[in-house]
């Protein structure tokens, strides 16, 4: 059913490319400088232009600094709001035509596309925010931060918030980002976007050719775990709106495995970006914001897991989990006393922790558990250290990019991760040991041997 009004509207890319290339062409306007202010100026503006209701700036002031949030609407059937956000102020020294020149492009021709239509479920706020690099000043997203504090009771009218980040490079993919940020209110845990509003994207723009990327259009499987076991330096305006428990996303055609290059950089110039890339990851917002008109929210489930295009939820995580230390449990049977447990405590520590982080930890564990009575040890040994080895490789080149500020994980934690990888990988019960002597055989004890006939002492021979 979405094909067709996915295809009702467009965005034209050499629109938005010219919008991009008006506000690179201001040069430089970070957050309190004067161009910054005639940024806003025209972002209002367009707004205007393109038919928006309520065109208005919001200003303020942050630590000495003026800023103007610019917002504009169409109206709905009824109070709830979808909010489609982009800033207009750029990195210090950048012109900032990708970083978010294009991005708010795209949301002013998806302004214009919008206003067009005469009735629509909900109404839609447009923001272009101020201070999203508020970093330059130790205040980042200062202008949506003070967005979603100006809100107060209306906050619960928002349905969601989208905001469109870097876009309009040819070596982009659209991607959504879900970013685990730290929760104001519970130190240690972090907020990030809910299983729902992740499950309603991915069902409004699966006609999309090629399909929205999740976190990264390569390594999406590595990237879910580790932006949940690592913490990322990378933010958007989502973030102010997920802090105050507003479910949110950042899309942007930049991921980890394919980053625009001239990023913060006085580089960022018009000429690196490119129409098609604009019109391609417009058509993505267009999806995503029609699956908001219509989504359904559900309950606030931050542990969640897609794999195959399917988003597996906080419950069914935990019940794979259930599952998956059954046969570990089984296969200690008869073993004797010492080895049950050892499992026992397998058990119970990978329990713990699967509730405390189910992703993470169903990602890294699910498998080797089930696997462990059936395969070869060395098979089983590369099972356990893969995950890990492929998490640490993305950490650590993330690391070296700055983009790691420390871990979800607390000390204990990690302990209990040590715990289990020692468990799995120890030769306690069931585990084929692996053959002969040679490859992977060395810690392996000897199998017993098999008994020569396959008649069982005390049984009468069958045939
Ligand atoms: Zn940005």
């Amino acid at each position: 059913m979405f094909l067709p009004l996915l295809l009702a509207m467009t965005i034209d890319g050499d629109a938005a490319l010219a919008h991009a290339s008006r506000l690179a062409a201001l040069g430089p306007h970070p957050w309190g400088s004067s161009l910054d202010n005639a940024a806003a100026q025209y972002v209002a503006g367009r707004f205007r232009e393109v038919g928006l209701q309520d065109v208005r700036l919001q200003a303020f002031e942050r630590g000495g600094h003026a800023g103007t949030n610019v917002l504009g609407s169409l109206p709905g059937t009824g109070a709830e709001t979808i909010v489609i956000a982009a800033h207009h102020d750029s990195a210090p020294g950048a012109p900032g035509a990708y970083d978010d020149g294009g991005g708010a492009g795209i949301l002013i021709e998806l302004a214009r596309g919008e206003a067009q239509s005469t009735s629509r479920p909900r109404r839609l706020l447009f923001v272009s925010f101020d201070a999203e690099e508020g970093w330059a000043h130790a205040l980042p997203l200062a202008g949506s931060r003070l967005f979603v504090d100006k809100l107060g009771l209306d906050a619960r009218h928002v349905v969601a918030m989208l905001t469109i980040e870097m876009s309009g490079w040819k070596g982009g993919t659209p991607t959504i980002h879900p970013i685990a940020y730290a929760d104001p209110l519970r130190p240690g845990a972090y907020v990030i976007t809910p299983a729902w509003l992740v499950r309603e994207i991915l069902a409004g723009t699966r006609p999309l050719v090629p399909p929205l990327a999740l976190g990264d259009p390569y390594i999406s499987w590595l990237y879910q775990p580790v932006v949940r076991t690592a913490q990322v330096r990378l933010y958007g305006d989502d973030q102010a709106f997920l802090e105050r428990g507003v479910p949110a996303i950042m899309a942007s055609d930049s991921s980890f495995s394919a980053f625009y290059p001239d990023y913060h950089s006085p580089k960022d110039t018009a000429d690196k970006l490119d129409a098609e890339a604009l019109a391609r990851m417009g058509a993505a917002v267009v999806g995503i914001v029609q699956a908001l008109e219509t989504a359904r929210p559900g309950p606030a489930d931050p542990d969640w897991l897609v794999l195959f295009g399917l988003v597996i939820g906080r419950t069914a995580l935990l019940l794979a989990g259930l599952v998956s230390i059954l046969p570990l449990l089984l296969s200690a049977r008869g073993v004797g006393a010492g080895a049950t447990l050892l499992r026992l405590v397998q058990a119970g520590a990978f329990g713990l922790l699967l509730w405390r982080a189910p992703v993470p930890v169903a990602w890294a564990f699910l498998l080797p558990n089930l696997m462990a009575p059936v395969l070869r040890r060395f098979w089983l040994r590369l099972m356990v250290l893969a995950p890990f080895a492929g998490a640490l490789g993305l950490g650590l080149a993330a690391w070296n990019r700055g983009l790691i500020a420390g871990t979800w994980f607390r000390p204990w934690e990690w302990a209990i991760v040590a715990l289990l990888v020692a468990l799995a990988l120890a030769p306690i019960s069931g585990g084929r040991p692996a053959t002969k002597a040679g490859r992977g055989g060395r810690a392996a004890p000897k199998p017993p041997k098999p008994p020569v006939t396959g008649r069982r002492r005390g049984l009468p021979k069958r045939k």
